[in-house]
């Protein structure tokens, strides 16, 4: 999506070795405007998939979640909150996952109630590094018994793990703008 790559070139920023920051404008102060844009470029991507929900992972995941549930005939969406074992219950479905930006563990929970086989899940994120937040939520989903019709992601660091992984448990990923390098001059877009 070249608005996206311009505006991540234009607004965003490298903390080397290979954290790029778009908090101008994605995760923090939120460009309202790209947010309908990338929205809709899911849409037309998942275009013919059933999506009766719009999951993703709290904080960071909930802006694109809510434009893309709008883009997708208002569905509700649900974001898996972080949490520690103590909030652990059987109301609960829990997954640990390693967090590549703070480099710790914890654990993605979506309330039971809010999650189940009749669902079809479009699952979206910011960032796509080494999976470890999707893997979280499809085990979220599996343990529903929901269906997940795809991925979306808005920014994919390529040359990090996470669409080979996802690829190869057979998911389809959609990422906006692909990262394939960050070097001395900035970042290179695939
Ligand atoms: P993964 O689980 O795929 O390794 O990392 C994805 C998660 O880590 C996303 O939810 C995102 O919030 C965060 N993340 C990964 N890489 C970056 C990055 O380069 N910049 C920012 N701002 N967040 C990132």
């Amino acid at each position: 999506m070249k608005k996206l790559e311009d505006k991540i070139i234009s607004d965003g920023s490298v903390i080397l070795p290979n954290i790029v920051k778009v908090d101008s404008f994605l995760n923090h102060q939120i460009d309202t405007a790209l947010s309908k844009d990338i929205a809709e470029e899911f849409k037309s991507y998942y275009n013919n998939k059933k999506v009766t929900k719009v999951v993703t992972i709290e904080a960071s995941g909930i802006a694109i979640a809510l434009a893309t549930a709008h883009a997708f005939d208002n569905v509700p969406v649900v974001f898996a909150k972080k949490g520690t074992s103590k909030i652990m219950n059987d109301t609960m479905y829990t997954s640990p996952v390693h967090s590549f930006t703070k480099n710790v563990d914890y654990l993605a929970c979506i309330k039971k109630e809010f999650l189940t086989s009749d669902d079809h899940v479009l699952l979206v994120d910011d960032f796509l590094a080494n999976g470890q937040a999707m893997l979280g939520l499809i085990d979220l989903c599996k343990q529903a018994g929901a269906t997940i019709s795809g991925i979306g992601i808005v920014i994919e660091k390529g040359f990090q793990d996470g669409r080979a992984l996802l690829e190869k448990e057979g998911y389809e990923v959609c990422s906006l703008a692909i990262i394939d390098e960050i070097n001395e001059n900035g970042i290179v877009f695939k």
